[in-house]
């Protein structure tokens, strides 16, 4: 493997699995493929298993919808899968707008803005206290708030069906990112990546530092989308537990001797680390 493609291996397989899963979305509305049906809160999977966001369903809960067998059971499937494999890894191998942060971050990188003016600070807990407010606005409207508004939604359904305006909610985002804050909306406000961080708080695939092998050149630090989960490098050996991580794979690409990798770390080894 070349030099290039080893230091992008995580990025290049991201894109691709991203660009298949949009692919396989759009080939069910325009083709009737079977691979994966119906849109990022609803699909159905093989024509047979069904998949439904987690977030979504509980702001119907919250609207009052009667909630059918199949988004419950759904629901409960999205939810194992990323108790296992932590649910941030949709953030980084799924969601669309994460093209358009990275993209910003990689912008705002090159443009050493983190060096210079365009740098707020403003707390990673505000997506927390953003599903709180959504599921009050669910009960009291009557409405999957975040569904109606989602960037998520209006990117993927963007994809498939055509952009119409929405594509400026998507620019708005970027020039939030690229202007305010590095990752300012997936690290900082998007319910959806704080819910699914909650679900993969304890999942038992983890990114692994090893202090021995760290170089201390920081180089993980710059790329991190949520550096405050590498609290431990540099200092000792230990999985990232963080529920912020998203299995991006950064660390482990910019790293230059592999002092991070990718192990089933078990959950009486996470409650030790904690
Ligand atoms: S934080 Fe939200 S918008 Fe960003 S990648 Fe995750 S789900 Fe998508
Ligand atoms: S710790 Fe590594 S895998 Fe996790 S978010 Fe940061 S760069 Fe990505």
């Amino acid at each position: 493997m070349s030099k290039f493609l080893y230091r992008h291996r995580f990025y290049i397989s991201r894109r691709i699995v991203q660009i298949l899963i949009l692919t396989a979305y759009f080939g069910a509305n325009a083709y009737g493929w079977k691979i994966v049906a119906g849109n990022l809160s609803s699909s159905v999977l093989f024509g047979f298993i069904p998949l439904s966001d987690p977030f979504a369903t509980l702001q119907m809960f919250f609207a009052g919808a009667v909630i059918a067998t199949d988004i419950l059971v759904g629901a409960l499937v999205v939810f194992l899968v990323y108790s296992v494999i932590g649910g941030r890894f949709f953030c980084s191998w799924v969601c669309p707008v994460n093209i358009v942060t990275e993209t910003a971050a990689a912008l705002r990188r090159k443009l050493d803005f983190e060096e210079k003016e365009h740098a707020l600070t403003f707390s990673r807990n505000i997506r927390y206290w953003v599903i709180a407010i959504t599921l009050g606005l669910s009960l009291i409207f009557s409405l999957a708030a975040f569904e109606m508004i989602s960037p998520i939604g209006i990117a993927h359904r963007g994809v498939i069906f055509g952009f119409g305006f929405g594509w400026l909610f998507l620019v708005a985002i970027f020039l939030f990112d690229l202007f305010s804050q590095q990752y300012g909306w997936c690290g900082h406000i998007c319910p959806l990546g704080g819910f699914n961080a909650l679900i993969g708080k304890y999942s038992l695939i983890k990114v692994v530092h090893d202090k021995e092998k760290c170089l201390d050149s920081l180089a993980c630090f710059k790329v991190c989308p949520e550096v405050e989960v590498l609290n431990m490098v540099g200092k000792y050996s230990a999985p990232v537990t963080a529920a912020g991580c998203i299995k991006c794979g950064r660390c482990l690409e910019v790293c230059d001797n592999d002092a991070f990798h990718i192990s089933v770390v078990s959950l009486a080894e996470q409650l030790k680390e904690r």
